[in-house]
C-alpha cells in the first residue's frame, strides 16, 4: 500500500489570519514531500496568481476535503530559508501583534526571497572556485556530467563572466547549480562585495579574536562586563549608563567573550546613520567578519548579509529594526543600543517592536540580551525596577567630559525674534566668536509653518486632507505632509487678494535662513530628514563637524541619535513646551530623553557644556526635575503619574484604526468592534471611536478606538475573540483597518 500524500500547511503573504493547505507538487515523490522541512519556500497557485509561501509543517489530514486541495507548483529551496528559531519568533510575533502570520513571515524575509523566481546569479558575475569547490573530490560530480564539465572549465579559466562561460558551450543552468551548491563563487568586485561592510580578513579559529586591545575598563564597566558574560542562558540586562560612560566599550568586551566561544553577536541600532560608525568601531577591534543590515542596502546585499548570518560567515551583525529577524547559526548575545528609541517600533503594516522581539528572541535562543541607554524608556525602567531585568548602572563618564549645566529662559517675558530670544542669540554669538560649535535643536512637529492671511484669516489647507499645508520656501512650494500634495506658493491671498499672507510657525528652513542672516560669518548646517537621506550624507556631515570649525548645527530629533559632537559647547533648545506639554502621554518622556541625549552629545572633550532651554513654563516641576536633578529622577515621577492614571507600563494598550472614503463608515465600523468587545471582554476599557489627529488623510476619514487593560493576558484574549468575530463579519461595512499593539502616538 502506498502511503497517503502528505498535506502541506503553508503560510502565504495575504492579509488573512489563517494558513493554507496544499498537496505537494505533482512531480514530487511522497517520501520526499513527507520530509520537507518547515521554513522551506514553496511556490503555490492562489486564485489565478502564483505566490511564494512558507511551509509550516506536513500533516496527514486537512479540514478541507481532498478534492478541494490544490497542488503546490514547486519547492524553491533545498535548505529552509527560515530556521526553527526564526519560525518560533515570527509565530510568537504574529500572534502577539495579531498580524497575519504569512505577512509577518514575508516582512522578515529579504525581498529577493519573496519573489516567485529564485534569485539568479547576476550575469555580470565573474566566477572562481570556492574553497569548497577547490577541495571537492574528483568523482563527486560524476552523476552530473554537465556540472562536472562546468566546474573543470571554471577551474581552468577562473575570472570569466557567466556570459563568457556560456559562450564556451557551458549551460547557465549548470553554472547556477554549482553556485547553489557553493562550489563556485563570484569574484569580489567593488560593487559586489559589501565595500565597507564586509572586510576580507581571514576568519577562523587560527586568528586571534581581537585585532587591537580593548581599553582598560573602569570599575563600573568591569562590573557590567562580568555580570553580562557571567550570564548562563537567557537573562535581560538594562545597561543604564549616562552618555559618554562607555557603554560601547562594554558591548565590545562582552562581544569579545562571545566570539571566543565561537558564537555570533547581533547588535540593533536605531538609525542607518549609526551603522557605519558602529561598524567601523567593531571591525577595528575584531579579526572577525562584521556586516551591517539596513534599508540602505540593495536587495542583493541584504540577501548576502542574510546568508552570511545564517552560515556564520559573519560573526557580528549590526542592523536596524528588521535585523532582529536575521537567521543566526550560533547566536551568543543580542544587544539593543539606544533601546528607548522609537524607531525600533515599525509604524506601518506589521507593527512590531524590534526591542521587545529581541527580548523574546533572547528567551527562545536562551542567550543574554543587553538593552543599553542613557535614557531608558519607562517600560524598560519599570521592568528593571520590578526585577525582571537586571539593572546595571554606569554613572561616571569614561572620557574627560563633565556633565553640562542647564539654564532656562522664560519666553513669556523675553521678546522673541523668529523664535529666538536675545539672550539665546547672544549666547550663540559668544560661543561662535570663541571658536566653538553650537547645536540648535528644533522640535519639528510643533514647527511646520502654515500660510495664513492676516486680513481674512484664510489658511492654506490640503484639498485631500484636513491638514494645513506646510510652507517650503526654498522650493517655493506648499506641501501636504500626509499625502504629498504639492502646489506653488501663492504670492497673494487667494481669498481677499491681500498681497502679504503670513507664515505662521517656524520651519527648520526658516530658522536656517534666519540664523544665516543673523550670523553671516559662520556656517549653519542643517541636520534633518530632508537634508540627510543616505549613509554618505552622514559621512560628509560628520567630517564637516569633525573639522572643529565654529559653526551652527541646526537640527531636529535626528541630532539626538548617538552622534558625538566633540566641539559643541552650547546646546540651544528653542522650544521645550510643544514636547513637554502635548496631549500624548508619552511626550514628556520623549522630550526628556531628547534633551538629555542632545545635551550629553555636547562638550565631550573636556570643554564645559551649557544647555539653554526656552520655555513658557520655567517653574514647571517636570522641567525643574530634569534640569536640576536628572533624567532618572524625572522618570520616577513620570512613572508615578502613569501609575496613578492607569497608563502604560502599568496597563496595556492597543488601538484599532480604521479609514474609509465615506464619512461615518470608519466610525461605524469601530463602533461595532466596540460593542462586540464590551459584550465579550468587560475587563477591557474602551475609548472612542475618536477621529485621528489628522481626521482626513489622502481622501480617507480616519478614526481610532483605544483599548486599555490592566492584564496583558485579558487584553489579548479579548482581541482573539474579537478577531474571530471580525472574520465572520467581514462583508459588513468594508473599510481599511489595522490593529496596533503597544502603540506609540508619535
Ligand atoms: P556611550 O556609548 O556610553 O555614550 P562610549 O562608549 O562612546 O560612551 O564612550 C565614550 C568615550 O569614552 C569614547 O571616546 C571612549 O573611547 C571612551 N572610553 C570608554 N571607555 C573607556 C575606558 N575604560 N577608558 C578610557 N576611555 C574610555
Ligand atoms: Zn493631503
Ligand atoms: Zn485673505
Amino acid at each position: 500500500m502506498t502511503p497517503p500524500r502528505p498535506i502541506l500547511e503553508i503560510a502565504l503573504p495575504v492579509p488573512l489570519r489563517r494558513v493554507f493547505d496544499y498537496l505537494p507538487p505533482d512531480d514530487l515523490d511522497t517520501h520526499k514531500a513527507g520530509i520537507l522541512a518547515a521554513g522551506t519556500r514553496i511556490k503555490v497557485p492562489f486564485g489565478n496568481r502564483q505566490m511564494v509561501g512558507i511551509l509550516l509543517r506536513s500533516k496527514t489530514q486537512s479540514l478541507l476535503p481532498a478534492d478541494k486541495l490544490r497542488s503546490a507548483l514547486s519547492i524553491l529551496d533545498k535548505q529552509p530559508v527560515l530556521d526553527s528559531q526564526q519560525l518560533k519568533l515570527l509565530q510568537w510575533a504574529a500572534s502577539y501583534y495579531h498580524h497575519p502570520y504569512g505577512e509577518a513571515l514575508h516582512t522578515a524575509l529579504p525581498a529577493l526571497l519573496c519573489k516567485t523566481r529564485s534569485p539568479k546569479p547576476k550575469t555580470t558575475n565573474h566566477w572562481q572556485l570556492s574553497l569548497h569547490g577547490k577541495g571537492l573530490p574528483e568523482q563527486a560530480l560524476k552523476r552530473s556530467p554537465r556540472q562536472s564539465a562546468a566546474l573543470d572549465f571554471i577551474r581552468s579559466h577562473p575570472g570569466l563572466s557567466t556570459r563568457q562561460i556560456s559562450d564556451a558551450g557551458i549551460s547557465e543552468h549548470a553554472i547556477r547549480a554549482l553556485y547553489q551548491k557553493k562550489l563556485i563563487e563570484p569574484l569580489p568586485t567593488f560593487s559586489e562585495d559589501l565595500t565597507t561592510d564586509i572586510d576580507n580578513r581571514l576568519t577562523g579559529a587560527e586568528t586571534a579574536v581581537t585585532a587591537e586591545p580593548g581599553l582598560k575598563a573602569n570599575k563600573e564597566q568591569q562590573l557590567a562586563i562580568d555580570a553580562i558574560t557571567g550570564a548562563r542562558g537567557f537573562e535581560c540586562f538594562l545597561l543604564d549608563g549616562i552618555t559618554g560612560s562607555g557603554k560601547t566599550e562594554v558591548y565590545l568586551q562582552v562581544i569579545e567573550s562571545v566570539l571566543k566561544q565561537g558564537r555570533q553577536a547581533l547588535v540593533l541600532v536605531p538609525e542607518i546613520g549609526l551603522t557605519p560608525q558602529t561598524l567601523a568601531r567593531f571591525s577595528a577591534r575584531f579579526n572577525r567578519r562584521a556586516c551591517s543590515y539596513h534599508s540602505g542596502l540593495t536587495d542583493r546585499q541584504r540577501l548576502q548579509v542574510w546568508q552570511a548570518a545564517a552560515t556564520q560567515e559573519a560573526d557580528i551583525i549590526i542592523g536596524t529594526r528588521s535585523a532582529v529577524f536575521l537567521p543566526l547559526k550560533n547566536p551568543g548575545i543580542l544587544i539593543v543600543d539606544e533601546e528607548h528609541d522609537t524607531s525600533f517600533k515599525q509604524q506601518d503594516n506589521f507593527r512590531y517592536s524590534a526591542r521587545d522581539l529581541a527580548v523574546v528572541r533572547g528567551q527562545l535562543e536562551n542567550i543574554p540580551i543587553v538593552l543599553g541607554s542613557a535614557t531608558p524608556s519607562l517600560e524598560t525602567l519599570q521592568n528593571a525596577l520590578d526585577g525582571r531585568y537586571k539593572h546595571i548602572r554606569l554613572l561616571q563618564r569614561a572620557g574627560r567630559a563633565s556633565p553640562p549645566a542647564f539654564e532656562l529662559i522664560d519666553t513669556r517675558t523675553a521678546p522673541l525674534e523668529q523664535g529666538f530670544s536675545a539672550k539665546l542669540l547672544t549666547n550663540i554669538r559668544n560661543q561662535l566668536e570663541a571658536g566653538q560649535q553650537v547645536l540648535v535643536f528644533l522640535n519639528r512637529r510643533g514647527y511646520a509653518p502654515a500660510l495664513i492671511c492676516g486680513n481674512c484669516h484664510w489658511v492654506a489647507t490640503c484639498p485631500h486632507c484636513d491638514t494645513r499645508l506646510t510652507v517650503h520656501r526654498k522650493q517655493n512650494l506648499l506641501r501636504c505632509h500626509h499625502c504629498d500634495f504639492r502646489q506653488t506658493l501663492m504670492t497673494a491671498c487667494p481669498s481677499c487678494h491681500n498681497p502679504k499672507p503670513d507664515f505662521v510657525g517656524m520651519g527648520i528652513q526658516r530658522s536656517e535662513d534666519f540664523l544665516q542672516q543673523h550670523f553671516p560669518d559662520f556656517p549653519t548646517l542643517r541636520i534633518d530628514r530632508d537634508s540627510i537621506r543616505k549613509e554618505s550624507d552622514w559621512e560628509q556631515l560628520n567630517s564637516t563637524i569633525a573639522s572643529g570649525q565654529p559653526m551652527i548645527l541646526l537640527g531636529t530629533q535626528m541630532l539626538a541619535k548617538g552622534h558625538h559632537y566633540a566641539d559643541v559647547t552650547l546646546v540651544a533648545i528653542v522650544d521645550a513646551d510643544q514636547g513637554f506639554f502635548s496631549a500624548d502621554f508619552r511626550s514628556a518622556e520623549r522630550m526628556a530623553q531628547l534633551i538629555t541625549q542632545v545635551s550629553g552629545r555636547a562638550g565631550r572633550t573636556g570643554k564645559p557644556g551649557k544647555v539653554l532651554i526656552q520655555t513658557r513654563y520655567h517653574t514647571h516641576p517636570l522641567l525643574k526635575t530634569l534640569t536640576t536633578e536628572s533624567y532618572h529622577q524625572l522618570a520616577r515621577s513620570l512613572l508615578q503619574e502613569r501609575r496613578l492614571l492607569d497608563l502604560p507600563p502599568f496597563t496595556y494598550q492597543a488601538i484599532f484604526r480604521a479609514e474609509a472614503k465615506k464619512a461615518g463608515q470608519a466610525e461605524q465600523w469601530l463602533a461595532n468592534v466596540k460593542k462586540q468587545l464590551q459584550q465579550t471582554s468587560p475587563a477591557i476599557k474602551l475609548i472612542g471611536p475618536l477621529p485621528c489627529i489628522a481626521e482626513k488623510r489622502a481622501g480617507f476619514y480616519r478614526y481610532e478606538l483605544t483599548l486599555w487593560c490592566r492584564s496583558r493576558k485579558a487584553l489579548h484574549a479579548g482581541l482573539d475573540k474579537c478577531f474571530l468575530y471580525l472574520e465572520e463579519e467581514k462583508t459588513v461595512n468594508r473599510c481599511r483597518w489595522h490593529i496596533d499593539i503597544d502603540p506609540y502616538f508619535s
